[in-house]
């Protein structure tokens, strides 16, 4: 018999996140403990199939970069780092541009909650674009997906940018304002601007005339860099 070499899939739920856009979203989940609401699809709005989850401190997540599949990919991608001018092949690397688009993302398992008829699941860490389709959700299991000798040879050579971020003064109300809503709100522009998400060739420079812009929620949000510090300038309410 021959084996199918065309599998067709389907999107099981779609994940609710603070990131708009694709630009400043970390690198990888867990580096900002970004929450995401996972809303499940006629067909898979279940509760049964998630019953046991509670077992599980973390789940893989299985999702299509959908903002991506149209651009298609190449054999070798750059590598942001490697400074982002040196490239990889793209199965050497966990590049969005992949011949099957598929994304993979450990994330906290922050529970099921159920109501009118929708299941929806909570996890944290997330590093997906707002309104990402999910093919599949797996419970994460240490004892076979944690290996603790794992090496990567690309730590030694760029480490993730840790900068301090400062909010300034003109602002503080506003901030306050936006806790009222989104709790986490300092504490998640902290973590994904610490990470300084310039383009590679950009991270160097500790001063940088350039204001950045990045929507986080419905709050855009405007930084600069300056004395190597990431100073948060404004913050804008988007109607
Ligand atoms: N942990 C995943 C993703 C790593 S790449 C994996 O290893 O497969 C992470 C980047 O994916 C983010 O910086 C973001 O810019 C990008 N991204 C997230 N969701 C996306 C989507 N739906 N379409 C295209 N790109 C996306």
């Amino acid at each position: 018999m021959n084996t199918p070499q065309l599998f067709s899939l389907e999107a099981i739920a779609s994940i609710a996140t603070p990131f708009k856009q694709k630009f400043a979203i970390p690198r990888q989940p867990n580096l900002a403990n970004a929450q995401g609401v996972i809303t499940f699809k006629e067909g898979f709005n279940d509760i049964n199939m998630l019953k046991g989850i509670e077992n599980y401190s973390h789940l893989w997540l299985l999702f299509i970069f959908h903002q991506n599949i149209e651009r298609g990919w190449k054999n070798t991608v750059k590598a942001p780092r490697l400074g982002g001018n040196s490239t990889m092949g793209v199965l050497a690397s966990r590049s969005t541009h992949r011949p099957n688009g598929i994304g993979m993302s450990v994330v906290k398992n922050k529970g099921v909650v159920s109501s009118n008829g929708q299941t929806k699941l909570v996890v944290e860490g997330v590093d997906l674009v707002n309104g990402t389709p999910l093919i599949d959700i797996k419970p994460y299991i240490a004892y076979a997906d944690s290996v603790p000798s794992a090496s990567d040879n690309l730590d030694s050579i760029k480490p993730i940018p840790n900068r301090d971020v400062l909010f300034s003064e003109t602002i503080q109300q506003t901030l306050a304002e936006i806790e009222k809503k989104h709790r986490d709100f300092s504490a998640l522009v902290t973590a994904v601007l610490s990470q300084d998400p310039r383009p590679a060739y950009k991270q160097k420079l500790d001063n940088d005339d350039k204001t950045y812009r990045v929507t986080l929620y419905d709050i855009d949000v405007g930084f600069q860099i300056t004395d190597a510090v990431v100073k948060v300038t404004d913050l804008v309410h988007l109607g």
